[in-house]
């Protein structure tokens, strides 16, 4: 079922998760293990990330150094295929432009559509760990909402370099949205700007990046609503977990801490009292959020779900 049937048809607040595909070599048991202990919570639907290729240099011996491209967590499309098979819920791969020509992403969302995936979240993928901003793929794409018109072209049956209409896909297709503002962007309203050409090339849904203030959230959809952007917008809550989050997600991920979460985390003696501060915060977040009726909360689990667990019983 599609992303946004599930929204349409929900009687209260879905319960939903991202998960990382598992480093390469790793078991993928240990990854089915971490989705079991969610089922009983009943995900309408599981996100599964992509991961850029990273430039890796090895010692040949002889003093020179060699270049490897290579993926650490590879897998996506054989994840969520497997997922589907296991569980019987339905999955969302995320599909990137970086490192992508709009050949190898056509072929990929055949790969998809054969195998009965019809959601995918489009992103424009964040820039390769050595280079110091995105370099889109020379025969790729440069922003989400170039990757979201290829896709929602397919849609209509329209392939690269087939002169005649073909079998029309059906994906239904989300894009990321910030509360707090990409870190690119010189501010949010044209940030916003950037949202609604996504949601005009074909986007029907949005999930937001993390937040710890649901007053940023409120804003951000008070925002969209007045821009015109009226597609359903997912919450994409994580609870914190570590002493070094408080600097770690503000860098990687641009967003503010509340003070009082802050000033909480602070007096924690080691990382299991951050893990309660982290449970107890979130599951605040999310009773705040469900008495407001958002669609749907979407957990970042980085594939460990006790937290997660911890937090959804005392919500769902
Ligand atoms: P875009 O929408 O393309 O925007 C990028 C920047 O360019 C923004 O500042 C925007 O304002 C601006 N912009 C957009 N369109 C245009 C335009 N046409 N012209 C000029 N400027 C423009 N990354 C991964 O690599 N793999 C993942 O699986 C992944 N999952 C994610 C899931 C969620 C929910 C979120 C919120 C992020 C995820 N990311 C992932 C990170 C994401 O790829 C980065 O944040 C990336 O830097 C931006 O992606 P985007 O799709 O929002 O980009």
């Amino acid at each position: 079922m599609k992303v946004t049937e599930h929204l349409a048809q929900a009687t209260e607040t879905l319960f939903t998760i991202e998960i990382l595909p598992p480093k390469k070599g790793e078991d993928i048991h240990t990854l089915f293990r971490h989705i079991d202990t969610l089922m009983e919570f009943k995900p309408a639907f599981i996100d599964v990330t992509y991961h850029r290729e990273e430039h890796v240099y090895k010692e040949m011996g002889n003093g020179m150094l060699k270049k490897y491209v290579t993926r650490k967590r590879p897998g996506t499309v054989g994840i969520c295929a497997a997922i589907q098979n296991r569980y019987h819920v339905d999955t969302i791969p995320h599909v990137i432009c970086g490192g992508f020509s709009q050949e190898d992403t056509e072929n990929m969302l055949i790969d998809l559509d054969f195998l009965g995936i019809h959601n995918v979240l489009v992103l424009r993928g964040d820039p390769v760990k050595t280079e110091p901003g995105f370099v889109p793929h020379p025969e790729g794409h440069c922003y989400a909402n170039e990757l979201i018109e290829q896709i929602t072209g397919m849609n209509q049956g329209k392939y690269l370099y087939e002169e005649s209409v073909s079998t029309p896909t059906d994906f239904c297709i989300g894009a990321a949205g910030y509360p707090e503002k990409h870190f690119e962007s010189p501010n949010l309203d044209t940030d916003l700007y950037y949202l609604k050409q996504k949601v005009e090339a074909g986007a029907e849904f949005i999930v937001t990046q993390m937040f710890f203030d649901n007053r940023v959230y409120f804003n951000f959809v008070e925002l969209c609503r007045a821009n015109g952007i009226n597609v359903p917008i997912i919450p994409g809550l994580k609870p914190m977990a570590t002493l070094n989050h408080l600097t770690a997600l503000p860098k990687y991920f641009f967003l503010d801490i509340p003070e009082d979460l802050r000033k909480e985390v602070a007096k924690c003696k080691d990382n299991k009292q951050v893990r309660e501060v982290g449970i107890e915060w979130c599951a605040q977040q999310c009773r705040e959020l469900k008495a407001a009726g958002v669609p749907c909360l979407h957990f970042y689990t980085m594939s460990k779900s006790e937290m997660v667990r911890r937090v959804a019983e005392q919500v769902f």
